[in-house]
């Protein structure tokens, strides 16, 4: 191109604009959804199947951030009870309901949290017993029922477990890809991948190379605190927490995970166990047993994707700085533990990565209104592939009212 020539233009139609020397078609939709990852994804679900015509832009070629950097449990057991352990039941109804349509696998084969320990055993009793007048489905198991129900555990010094039937395996990588053909050819969803979301200033949602009109935006941008609303973002409490995950080879023959499993580190992690009057005493010997796992906040968890890798994980470093190096410490750590009670024929480590996402301190997630007819919606924590389709179903049901 020539100094002083602009690049070519396009022909224009009756609805296009000219943006600087460049045209920028204008194209319609009811709502804008910023952000493909489970949210984002949750949200346009929840929004189409009301009939709405929606448009979900991703700033990168395809979804890449937390949602599909997780384990992919969609988990009740963790949700305090009450309100948020209803809103993760509802979550994962939809969840269900969802998966069928789109054909999708998955595994509704429950969790196990097993006890090696007695004070471990005494948390994992009280939750057994307290629970159900809570609204949990869950039970204690001795050693002998719950190796009957998972071939996975190590049966040495194991006391028993506590066993929940409502935790949901998805594969976060293979579910992530596939919504979006999902949405597309049975909702009518468009999606603009590789289009981050400049501007939002009503009717007109911008992109670097797109302008829309739309009624209504939601932005469920993840971690991202700088693109859009930075001011609100900023101030808003959030921060950053990161995660280092592992994944195994596919595991031989068809081996089978069965019941997404746990172990004694994971009773101090989630909320839910907060009503056991033992866990202070099992949070104080893990304190001075073993504070390397305090340290770094780590826990043991083991999901199974659909080709028979499993996935271990993880720990938790807070800051809005984001180490991007990983720690050799981290990794050893969690599959020193995680081999404590894990028998899996092959525990060989083929990935290693880490993910992102955002937190706020008190909240178990954040509903923003930082312009009318906007929402941002934002930071389920740990919990979002958990929470999401029924936060979704919330937000929509609250704008479309
Ligand atoms: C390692 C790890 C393990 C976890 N395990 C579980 C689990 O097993 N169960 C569970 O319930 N939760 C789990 N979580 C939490 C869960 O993954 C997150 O809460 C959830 O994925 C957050 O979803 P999101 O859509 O808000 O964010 P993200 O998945 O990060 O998606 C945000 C998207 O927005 C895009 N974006 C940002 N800004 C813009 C813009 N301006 N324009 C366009 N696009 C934009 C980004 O590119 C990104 O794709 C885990 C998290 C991690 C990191």
């Amino acid at each position: 191109m020539r100094a002083g020539e602009g690049p070519p233009l396009l022909r224009r139609s009756h609805d296009s604009v000219t943006y600087g020397l460049y045209p920028k078609l204008m194209q319609r939709a009811d709502l804008a959804v910023a952000g493909s990852g489970i949210m984002g994804l949750a949200h346009a679900y929840a929004a189409a199947k009301q009939g709405l015509k929606v448009v979900v832009f991703e700033r990168s070629p395809r979804a890449s951030g937390a949602s599909v950097r997780n384990f992919g449990l969609i988990w009740p057991i963790g949700q305090p009870h009450g309100r948020m352990y209803e809103l993760a039941m509802r979550s994962r109804a939809i969840w269900i309901e969802v998966l069928e349509q789109a054909r999708l696998p998955y595994r509704a084969e429950g969790s196990l949290h097993a006890v090696y320990r007695d004070d471990e055993a005494a948390v994992a009793r009280e939750f057994a017993e307290i629970s159900p007048g809570l609204g949990f489905d869950c039970a204690w198991l001795d050693a002998d029922r719950t190796l009957s129900r998972s071939h996975a555990l190590k049966p040495a010094g194991l006391l028993g477990s506590l066993w929940s039937p409502t935790e949901v395996t998805v594969d976060p990588r293979l579910t992530l890809r596939a919504l979006p053909d999902f949405l597309h050819e049975r909702l009518g969803v468009e999606f603009r991948f590789g289009h981050a979301v400049r501007a939002i200033d009503l009717h007109i949602v911008e992109t670097g190379t797109d302008r829309w009109t739309v009624n209504q935006a939601i932005v469920c941008s993840g971690d991202d605190f700088e693109t859009l609303y930075p001011e609100l973002l900023r101030t808003s409490g959030l921060t950053r927490v990161k995660l280092q995950m592992l994944r195994t080879r596919p595991q031989p023959g068809k081996w089978r995970l069965g019941p997404a499993l746990c172990a004694g580190l994971t009773l101090r992690f989630y909320k839910s166990f907060q009503v056991c009057e033992a866990l202070p005493a099992l949070r104080e010997r893990i304190a001075n047993e073993t504070p390397e796992y305090d340290r770094w906040e780590i826990h043991g968890l083991v999901s199974q994707t659909a080709e028979g890798e499993l996935t271990l994980g993880d720990s938790h470093e807070y800051g809005e700085a984001v180490d991007i190096f990983n720690k050799e410490e981290i990794d050893c750590l969690m599959l020193r533990y995680i081999s404590t009670f894990l028998a899996a024929p092959d525990l060989s480590i083929a990935q290693r990565w880490h993910g992102v996402y955002a937190k706020h301190p008190e909240h178990p997630f954040l509903i923003l209104k930082p312009a009318p007819n906007v929402r941002i919606v934002t930071s389920p924590g740990g919990a979002g592939m958990t929470l999401s389709f029924g936060i979704a179903a919330e937000t929509i049901a609250d704008m479309y009212a």
